[in-house]
């Protein structure tokens, strides 16, 4: 279905992919431990795969709005894909009336600004979740955590310079006409899923409750060093995972490729692409 828009409702949507991020064996963090984690890399058989970095476009009779924008031009050359891509499909900086982050993270986020800092959107009001607010935008908290880990803390502040009082928080539910935002917290404190009602199929955009599918589907308890809080991201994982399975909801993601459908498999759950 690739270069295809799924229709969900009233929305149109488009999936971007901005650039791809090399997600490594050492980078994993089992919920069992070291020798879980060592024994899913010896399963896995690689040192490494490179993930993709989605944005969505959403186009409705209200006009256009973004699910997260990739990491812009702050990643270097190896991003910022989304940009022309979008531009090809219509959907130009100045059309963008809203942009719903699903968390405060560089790849997700980045792509909000220019090179100078300034706005990248510039009629577009920023729908943040609001716990990823509270913490990344608290420079207190910033010493709280590792030093691999508070990249968002430099975002949020880049974020509220350019967007300023168009940056609004963001609470869980009914947000627009068939879009709600479902908590998905763990990777980051407010991580937000958004989930897009059809009369025929739901769609959820679980953001990075997910990243490496082909192995965290067989094994949900196995995350990366980026979740904030391991175990509440596995329990996120999980709940998703059984959710969308019992539903039969369509899900996209931060670094899933393209969209698929989640059935439960003999061991965890399986995706199968549309
Ligand atoms: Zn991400």
């Amino acid at each position: 279905m690739k270069d295809e828009a799924l229709q969900i409702g009233r929305y149109e949507i488009f999936v971007f992919n901005d650039g791809l991020f090399e997600a490594k064996a050492e980078y994993l963090h089992h919920l069992d431990g070291p020798e879980a984690s060592a024994s899913a890399v010896v399963r896995w058989g690689k040192t490494s795969t490179m993930l993709d970095v989605n944005c969505f476009a959403l186009r409705s009779p209200d006009g256009d709005m973004l699910i997260d924008t990739g990491a812009g031009t702050a990643w270097g050359p190896g991003f910022g894909h989304a940009r022309p891509a979008m531009e090809a499909k219509g959907f130009t900086p100045e059309s963008i009336t809203c942009v719903l982050l699903t968390h405060i993270h560089g790849d997700h986020a980045y792509g909000l600004l220019n090179d100078d800092g300034t706005a990248y959107f510039p009629n577009a009001d920023i729908l943040v979740p609001h716990a990823d607010l509270a913490f990344f935008g608290d420079p207190a908290l910033r010493e709280t955590v590792s030093e691999a880990r508070r990249g968002g803390f430099t975002v949020a502040d880049k974020m509220q310079r350019a967007y300023g009082a168009r940056i609004r928080s963001l609470s869980t539910g009914p947000i627009f006409e068939g879009i709600e935002a479902v908590p998905l917290p763990g990777h980051t404190p407010g991580q937000m899923g958004y989930r897009l009602q059809g009369s025929e199929d739901d769609l959820l955009i679980l953001a990075d409750a997910l990243h490496i599918a082909e192995l965290q589907l067989a094994d949900p308890k196995l995350g990366l060093v980026f979740d904030l809080d391991p175990v509440q991201s596995a329990a996120t994982r999980l709940a998703t995972l059984e959710q969308a399975a019992q539903h039969g909801w369509i899900v996209g993601g931060g670094h899933l490729h393209g969209f698929g459908r989640i059935e439960r498999a003999q061991t965890g759950f399986r995706m199968i692409g549309l």
